[in-house]
């Protein structure tokens, strides 16, 4: 069935591959990306085949069918709530084949949430190999364009989060805790292409600040061997920033005496990181010069001179955070490498050191089935689109599309929420720019807050400046990422009715009161969002600025004179364009923050 790509000594359309390992994997991606179809049409009949006996797929009377027209005829294409009754059988327990006809073997918690709570997404053992697989190809295409990088280290922060059981025993966790606890990342073989600053007993903590001490702490201590500096997303190096920020008296004075800080408890990682730790009063010397300065810009190249490029997403939400990262790394290329999430692992930047605008993913079509919803000009769906989905291999150049996908673990033609575009091809891969998220209003990090969780939010804190006969007639918000951690912002406008209340109040809303509906409104926001701010810290205090009274309607003639139709015209319930910011914050009477942390447990309450 394959193809064989014209490959001599190593060469591919790729690009020359530093060594027979990459070659190998150099020449797979070629393989998968000249064979789009075919590697699809095969994949498809393998979930098909092996599922067939599942209730699912039953219910549906695909009776064993393993073609794509009888899957597109009879397979409804559905979102998550379609699918939660099933899900939460097999999380109460169920062990029949529901949705696979493997054995569950843990549920992923997506950052995605469903009535407030993350998703859960049933998972199978061999999907785990299936991620690796897509891991293992990250390095040869670096390095097609960095080399050396088997000369040095990568100071990565890596962190793991807290999980749960769901109420038959399985985990529940997200996909990269259960990917850094798994043999395939503990474990690994030595690859002098990957050896990271960070010990596996640092990464494994769940202790978001001993992780993060130990792991600065490590970096620091192998400061020359540093070549890459990255996390997942740009919002987690930023963290990693701001804790030099708050910590370097700290960390120069274990360094200087050699010793390990008391607020490092986790046996594990003391005895990791005092294996490193030697007195050093000299390097102490040189983190003191360069932080006590007060002026942060280029810190990452100052404190890592032999750093190359950043390994972090910025693409999507994380775009936000592109000005940041270039003033702490004096510009250094970012690189975007891969495009995946908890329902499963989807392709690879094979174009990694170009301009973040530029990134453009490439679905492998061995990872799952893929289909793609096509989506008109402003973005909706177009007529009849349900039923008309595109295969990988026929999406059109220009075109926008929502990713709908198959997948080995049980998900059968599932909308993620993802929305592409298509910017050309690898050989018959298609590549996709991600261009947002579906609903998604106000993201920091990994949160996704939509319209209606906002209003639930705004809703539920307004009660509490009822009784002064008070309404919030209108609100919009911002993703504020000045300051780090970045915070939501909240515009309220009031409306304090003169006549008292029943019990006597009326007038000034005490700032006190205004303080505490910031709190009610975080109390309202869904799971991820609260576990943010409450066991990683990675978003700071929401805050409500309140407007002076006929602020919106400027904000409308402001829309109207730029040419919005009054009829049409709505309330943004987020607003990032500067000039509408600086009207807003232009006209705020009062500013109110969050005086607490919102409750969050690692329980789920579904
Ligand atoms: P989760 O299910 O929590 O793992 O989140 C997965 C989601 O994160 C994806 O569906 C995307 O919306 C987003 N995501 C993952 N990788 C990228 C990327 N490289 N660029 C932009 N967004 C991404």
């Amino acid at each position: 069935m394959a193809v064989k790509p014209k490959v001599t000594n190593g060469s591919t359309t790729l690009g020359p591959a530093a060594n027979e390992k990459d070659a190998e994997k150099l020449r797979f991606i070629e393989d998968m990306t000249m064979n789009t179809d075919a590697v699809q049409e095969r994949v498809l009949a393998e979930i098909l085949s092996r599922n067939a006996e599942t209730e699912y797929l039953k219910r549906y009377k695909l009776d064993g069918a393993t073609d794509r027209e009888t899957f597109k005829a009879k397979l409804p294409v559905v979102t998550y709530e379609d699918l939660q009754p099933d899900i939460q059988r097999i999380a109460n327990g169920d062990r029949s084949p529901i949705l696979s006809s493997h054995p569950i073997s843990e549920f992923l918690t997506s950052s995605g949430t469903s009535a407030g709570e993350r998703k859960l997404m049933p998972t199978i053992r061999e999907e785990l190999d299936r991620r690796q697989l897509l891991y293992s190809l990250l390095t040869p295409v670096m390095n097609l364009y960095v080399p050396g990088l088997d000369k040095g280290k990568g100071l990565y922060f890596l962190f793991i989060k807290s999980e749960s059981k769901t109420p038959s025993g399985l985990p529940a966790r997200p996909v990269l805790t259960s990917y850094y606890k798994s043999e395939h990342f503990k474990s690994r073989p030595y690859d002098p292409f990957n050896v990271y600053t960070s010990p596996n007993e640092a990464i494994l903590c769940t202790d978001s600040f001993q992780s993060m001490y130990a792991q600065m702490l490590c970096g620091l201590l192998q400061r020359l061997d540093v070549l890459r500096v990255g996390a997942v997303f740009a919002s987690g190096l930023l963290r990693a920033i701001r804790f030099l920020q708050l910590n370097w008296e700290q960390l120069a004075a274990d360094i200087s005496s050699g010793t390990l800080t008391k607020q490092i408890t986790d046996p594990a990682i003391r005895e990791a990181v005092t294996q490193q730790l030697r007195p050093d009063p000299e390097l102490a010397r040189f983190i003191t010069k360069e932080c006590s300065k007060g002026d942060w810009a280029c810190i990452i190249t100052r404190i890592w001179p032999n750093t190359k490029y950043l390994d972090v997403i910025v693409t999507g939400a994380m775009a936000q955070y592109i000005p940041t990262l270039e003033y702490y790394s004096g510009g250094l290329p970012m690189a975007c490498t891969m495009y995946a999430s908890s329902e499963c692992y989807f392709g690879l930047n094979l174009r990694p050191m170009c301009s973040p605008s530029e990134v453009s993913y490439t679905i492998m079509p061995m990872m799952g089935y893929f289909e793609f919803i096509p989506l008109d000009a402003d973005g909706t769906m177009c007529n009849g689109a349900q039923t008309q989905l595109v295969d990988l291999a026929h999406v059109e150049v220009g075109k926008e599309y929502e990713l709908v996908i198959t997948t080995y673990s049980g998900l059968n033609r599932y909308r993620v929420g993802d929305i592409l575009r298509v910017t050309g091809f690898h050989n018959c891969a298609p590549q996709f720019q991600f261009i947002r998220r579906k609903n998604v209003l106000l993201s920091i990090e990994s949160d996704k807050t939509d319209e209606a969780e906002l209003q639930k939010a705004v809703t539920n804190a307004s009660e509490l400046i009822k009784s002064y006969n008070a309404t919030v007639v209108e609100y919009t918000s911002h993703a504020s990422t000045k300051s780090i951690p970045g915070h939501y912002v909240i515009y309220w406008e009031l409306l304090i009715k003169k006549d008292k209340t029943k019990n006597g109040k009326s007038g000034t809303i005490p700032t006190e009161l205004l303080d505490e509906c910031c709190l009610e409104m975080e109390e309202s926001l869904n799971t991820v969002y609260r576990q943010s701010r409450v066991a990683d810290c990675s978003i700071g205090p929401l805050e409500i600025r309140v407007v002076r009274p006929g602020t919106f309607e400027e904000l409308m003639d402001y829309a109207i004179s730029r040419g919005a139709s009054i009829n049409q015209y709505k309330v943004p319930r987020c607003v990032n364009f500067p000039p509408i910011l600086e009207l807003l914050d232009s006209r705020v009477v009062s500013t109110h923050f969050s005086p607490g942390l919102p409750k969050w447990t690692p329980t789920r309450s579904n």
